[in-house]
């Protein structure tokens, strides 16, 4: 399974206010062809700080404007650009671990006490071809793993109607919320992200590099071929590499 970073929203600037706002200081933003949204909305923000439109503005494009800031480290700038994205094909070992990120991040995930997992998709941690031992081992523990997931949740569903509930709803929440707790870190999972260009960055630089968390690459490399189409200037420090094990990774470009 391969994990899938897919974009839901987008900064999409309001040009009508950016018109009004320099029409009203009478200097024109001399704008660079070619630029997302997001790119312009960050180079907006950072301009409005020193009113840096017509005669004050330098004569730096989009991009060497986004690299300027960056490199001074003025990237509370950059907070400006929010994406949703939705994440899949990914487990709840790497989405505890992206929930730790608690900066710049808004969080809703797939509930188990709602959805019930019965039919519940495990995700190889690795590419078992190389390691067939290890292949065998979880091709065990997989189908112990389910079989006990299944009988735990038709026993309860069986049973807990002889519980005192006050709706439907909590009652299946009872048996969904006991059966998940033998589900192992590496179910299937989705969360839908709302993250600034900052806290992305951050994200990246701490956990796209990790050599021993193949998943953690693997979703920083997709997360980072979405956010290269939707801002090319904000994550232009970063490239995706191709490892020994075959697996990308995400690294810090030498400037
Ligand atoms: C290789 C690796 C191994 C790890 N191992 C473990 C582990 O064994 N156990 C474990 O629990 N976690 C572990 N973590 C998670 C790690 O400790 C962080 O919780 C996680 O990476 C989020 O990073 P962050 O706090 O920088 O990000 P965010 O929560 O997004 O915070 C962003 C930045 O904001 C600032 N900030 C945020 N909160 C505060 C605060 N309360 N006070 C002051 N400044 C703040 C910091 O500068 C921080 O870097 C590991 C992470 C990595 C990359």
């Amino acid at each position: 399974v391969d994990a899938v970073v897919r974009l839901i929203a987008r900064p999409s600037i309001c040009w009508q206010s950016v018109s009004d706002l320099t029409g009203s200081i009478k200097n024109e933003w001399s704008r660079s062809p070619g630029a997302t949204e997001a790119e312009e909305l960050v180079e907006l923000s950072g301009r409005i700080c020193y009113m840096s439109f017509g005669q004050r503005q330098s004569p730096r494009s989009n991009r060497e404007y986004l690299r300027n800031l960056i490199d001074k480290g003025h990237e509370s700038v950059l907070e400006h650009a929010v994406w949703t994205l939705e994440f899949s094909g990914i487990t709840r070992a790497f989405t505890h671990q992206l929930v730790r990120h608690r900066i710049g991040f808004s969080y809703s995930q797939l509930s188990q006490q709602y959805v019930d997992h019965e039919d519940f998709e495990l995700i190889p941690p690795i590419d078992f071809e190389k390691y067939p031992d290890a292949a065998r081992a979880w091709d065990k523990a997989r189908g112990a793993v389910h079989a006990a997931y299944v009988e735990l949740h038709r026993a309860l569903e069986n049973e807990s109607v002889k519980g005192s509930f006050g709706s439907e709803t909590e009652r299946r929440r009872f048996v969904n919320s006991v059966a998940r707790q033998v589900l192992p870190n590496a179910v299937s999972t989705r969360i839908m992200v709302t993250a600034n260009a900052r806290a992305l960055r951050h994200f990246l630089s701490l956990r796209g590099g990790i050599e021993g968390d193949s998943e953690m690459r693997q979703v920083s490399s997709a997360l980072l071929r979405v956010m290269n189409i939707e801002a090319p200037g904000l994550f232009e420090d970063f490239e995706e590499v191709l490892w020994a094990d075959g697996l990308p990774a995400v690294i810090a470009r030498k400037r």
